[in-house]
């Protein structure tokens, strides 16, 4: 019973398709596209996603990304058919998204002034290469892997190019990373030397990186896994799959991320809409971004900063004129990202559109945080006995603030994503070493 699977511009204007065995990440007007399906799945598959758990021994089942594997079958196999998957889908032994899933956390609960009952952490640094990035690699490189790509291509502030160093070690490609000179993490980028990719330096900011990537990718050397790349997005689909699954399929009130290159944002929404036209949830959870201050393209051009109204998706006809303002004003003033998060310092986010249309689907909204406010998020993430790094610790900071601004209610349901583990030790020790800090624990003599 596989369903077909097709490429679709995003444009409502253009709606150009394709064959799912294209690898092309635009179509050829220039716009995003999206991976769509025929047909709705059977509500009956929740229970079936259950009884995965007890997996089996099949490293399908155990997968939290491919546990869902009827909800992202772009492949068209039999999902149920053990040797169709072994064939063609991409594995890391199933360990990809099997350790994450939402938890309580009262040290933060208390710190966000929230119900502990009713706020939901979901730690996906539990992933095999510690991000979220594992769960749409898989997808990603699945994707590759069918349309016969050798090489896998990303630009990385460094978890995206450990997750790509990853699988590609695990299914014999070569992988290459291009990575502004400087502004990534050790623990990043040791990880992408280990698994033996070819690290590509590039002079200047994450955007740069990507820009030198994708020409890369234009002159035919290799397959972008960056989230451009739509099968990335349905990958990362399974984070809200499985906040959900530990819901009961109920919908929580909220879902709030970080914001960086946006594909998350994008991910979910696609998921939440999804799940709502085929009747699988009942009400559509609102999402929230949460922006660093120094890097906060979306905050700006969503909540209209400096004047004019904010900017939408308007049903497919969003105001680009105003994308390309904002960034000609970006660039004129020297403005590059600044924060000290360096997983979300992008000052032009990738999936922008994408994005506009996840927070027109689900009423979601924007907020921004202090670089001392994310260190604050991290460090009691880390007081619950959860490891987070410093952009993690954005969603702990923003549903903060939008408590106290009452945007968020107290007795709303919230599920929060912390993407990634902590990669830069000397963070927390810089942190803890300096008592002004509001949860410092300096050192004892
Ligand atoms: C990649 C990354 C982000 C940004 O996610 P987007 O989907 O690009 O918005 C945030 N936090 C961590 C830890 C990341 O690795």
């Amino acid at each position: 019973m596989a369903q077909g699977a097709r490429l679709r511009c995003i444009d409502g204007a253009c709606a150009l398709e394709y064959p799912i065995e294209t690898a092309a990440v635009h179509c050829r007007r220039g716009h995003h596209l999206d991976v769509v399906y025929d047909g709705s799945p059977p509500k009956s598959l929740k229970e079936e996603f259950l009884h995965r758990r007890d997996h089996g021994g099949s490293i399908f089942n155990e997968s939290g990304v491919w546990r869902f594997r009827e909800l992202l079958n772009f492949c068209g196999i039999d999902a149920g058919d053990e040797a169709a998957c072994s064939r063609s889908l991409v594995s890391l032994d199933g360990s990809e998204g099997r350790l994450s899933r939402p938890y309580g956390m009262s040290r933060v609960a208390e710190f966000c002034r929230m119900d502990p009952e009713r706020l939901l952490l979901q730690p996906e640094g539990y992933n095999p290469s510690g991000s979220f990035k594992d769960n749409g690699m898989a997808t990603a490189v699945t994707h590759a892997r069918m349309v016969g790509a050798a090489t896998i291509v990303c630009a990385s502030t460094g978890n995206t190019s450990a997750s790509a160093g990853m699988f590609a070690a695990n299914e014999g490609m070569a992988c290459d990373v291009y990575i502004p000179r400087g502004k990534i993490a050790q623990g990043k980028l040791g990880q992408a030397y280990q698994f033996g990719a070819q690290i590509v330096e590039v002079d200047g900011n994450f955007d740069d990186a990507l820009r030198a990537s994708l020409e890369a990718v234009g002159e035919g050397r290799g397959y972008t896994v960056n989230s451009i790349n739509p099968f990335r997005i349905e990958g990362q689909k399974t984070i809200p799959y499985r906040a959900l699954e530990h819901l009961g399929w109920e919908a929580p009130d909220w879902i709030v991320y970080p914001g960086g290159a946006l594909g998350n944002t994008s991910s979910c929404g696609k998921a939440l809409s999804e799940l709502r036209s085929w009747g699988w949830i009942k009400k559509m959870p609102r999402i929230a971004v949460v922006n660093a201050e120094g890097a906060s393209t979306l905050a700006d051009l969503y909540n209209g900063a400096g004047g004019g109204g904010g900017l939408r998706w308007n049903a497919g006809r969003p105001d680009t004129g105003a994308i390309e303002r904002h960034y000609a004003a970006l660039d004129a003033s020297g403005g590059v990202p600044q924060t000290r998060a360096t997983a979300i310092q992008i000052g032009r986010p990738a999936n922008l559109l994408k994005a506009l249309r996840a927070l027109e689907a689900s009423d979601g909204c924007v907020t921004t945080v202090s670089d001392a406010d994310m260190l604050d998020g991290m460090s009691v993430v880390g007081l619950n006995g959860f490891d987070c790094e410093m952009a993690s610790g954005a969603t702990v900071a923003g549903i903060r603030r939008l408590v106290d601004e009452g945007t968020i209610r107290r007795d709303d349901t919230v599920v929060g994503i912390l993407t990634g583990r902590q990669k830069d030790p000397s963070l927390p020790v810089e942190y803890h070493t300096d008592a002004s800090n509001r949860f410092a624990r300096p050192p004892r003599a």
